[in-house]
């Protein structure tokens, strides 16, 4: 997890295509980086955007292991994909910011140190442009948890600690804002496609996961004296899946590059994830398939992964909303939301 942190702060000092590595690696072996992904790119707003203090007070705790900055801070309840809209209030108050507002989705929160919030300072009707106004604090989950701030785990389909977070009159220390006041949603959007890649890389490791237990399992499973993998209706979803998992795959390592050698990724970023998305569901659909009723039995593990890797047809951003950001910034089509 210390993968990003320059060595300086005692990081092993990688990009995003080692990152990459290593969580579709987590994936491919049937398990899941979700506990640990965001703080491989959360860290890189503080990284890119926080002081020279701020970065000396934080990161060499957290390449150690000893502090975590695993919580990230933006989905609200009534804002949906338009982040813009976001309600909770960071004020000024003297040397502090009083935080009043509720959080949704907010994964990690009850087992990590620290928060990245993404906060309003100035209400949406007095700014010039809806993106102005946010700012991003760090927020001492520790400290604020009993004074004004309430974490409330969610149960969902799958095992992601996932959480609501009330924030009410939550004291901030000034010094906790990250960067400039009103700058928040510019840091928060590149971010992102540090995000976008990473999880990528963890669909092309659950696609390749999916895809090894289905074609062993397609050769020893033997129904009207012959093994399933013979049969072409088994073998051609699985051959597709495969093909598209491997296109996803380079798509991923492209953007990666791109990313690492700081040249504009937007677009394959969001390509990267939307195409690996959409080939780990399409192989973990192919998976079941090929095993039949087992494909449901909790001791072969494919149903786990098929709950898992279904979230990222919708989080951390859905895939109209890439389609969107295609249409409108590769394609040059009107913005249609
Ligand atoms: C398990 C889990 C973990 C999460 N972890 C975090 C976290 O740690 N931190 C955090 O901040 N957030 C987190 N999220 C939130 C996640 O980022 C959002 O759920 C996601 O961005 C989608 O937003 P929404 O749920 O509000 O859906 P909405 O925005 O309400 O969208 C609902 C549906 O409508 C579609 N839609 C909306 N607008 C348009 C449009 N203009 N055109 C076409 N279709 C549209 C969407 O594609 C989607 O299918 C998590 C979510 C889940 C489920």
């Amino acid at each position: 997890m210390a993968t990003l942190i320059p060595e300086e702060y005692g990081g092993a000092g990688m990009g995003v295509a080692e990152a990459a590595a290593i969580l579709e690696e987590i994936h491919r072996a049937g398990a899941n980086a979700a506990a640990c992904h965001a703080q491989m790119y959360v860290m890189g707003t503080l990284l890119r955007h926080g002081s020279e203090a701020q970065k000396k007070k934080y990161l060499p705790a957290i390449a150690r292991g000893e502090l975590r900055l695993q919580a990230f801070g933006v989905s609200e309840p009534t804002t949906g994909s338009d982040t813009t809209q976001i309600k909770t209030l960071a004020s000024r108050k003297g040397d502090k910011y009083i935080v009043k507002g509720q959080k949704i989705w907010i994964s990690r929160a009850e087992h990590s140190d620290l928060m990245l919030l993404v906060a309003r300072t100035t209400p949406l009707d007095q700014v010039r442009k809806r993106t102005e106004g946010l700012s991003t604090l760090l927020v001492n989950l520790r400290n604020a948890a009993g004074n004004g701030l309430t974490i409330r785990p969610i149960r969902t389909m799958m095992n992601h600690a996932t959480t609501e977070i009330f924030l009410d009159d939550v004291e901030v220390p000034a010094e906790n804002l990250i960067g400039e006041e009103g700058q928040g949603f510019r840091y928060l959007l590149d971010g992102l496609n540090a995000e976008r890649i990473l999880i990528a890389s963890e669909c092309v490791g659950d696609g390749r996961w999916f895809l090894d237990r289905a074609c062993n399992y397609a050769k020893e499973r033997v129904v009207f004296g012959r093994p399933i993998g013979r049969n072409q209706g088994v073998q051609f979803p699985l051959a597709r899946a495969f093909a598209n998992v491997e296109a996803a795959s380079l798509m991923v390592v492209h953007a990666a590059q791109l990313f690492d050698e700081q040249r504009p990724c937007g677009a394959q970023a969001n390509m990267a994830k939307l195409l690996a998305a959409d080939a780990s569901w399409e192989s973990a659909n192919a998976a079941l398939q090929t095993h039949g009723g087992f494909g449901f039995a909790e001791d072969y593990d494919i149903e786990r992964k098929f709950r898992e890797t279904r979230l990222y047809q919708v989080a951390p951003v859905s895939t109209n909303l890439i389609l969107a950001y295609i249409a409108e910034h590769v394609l040059g089509l009107p913005r249609s939301y």
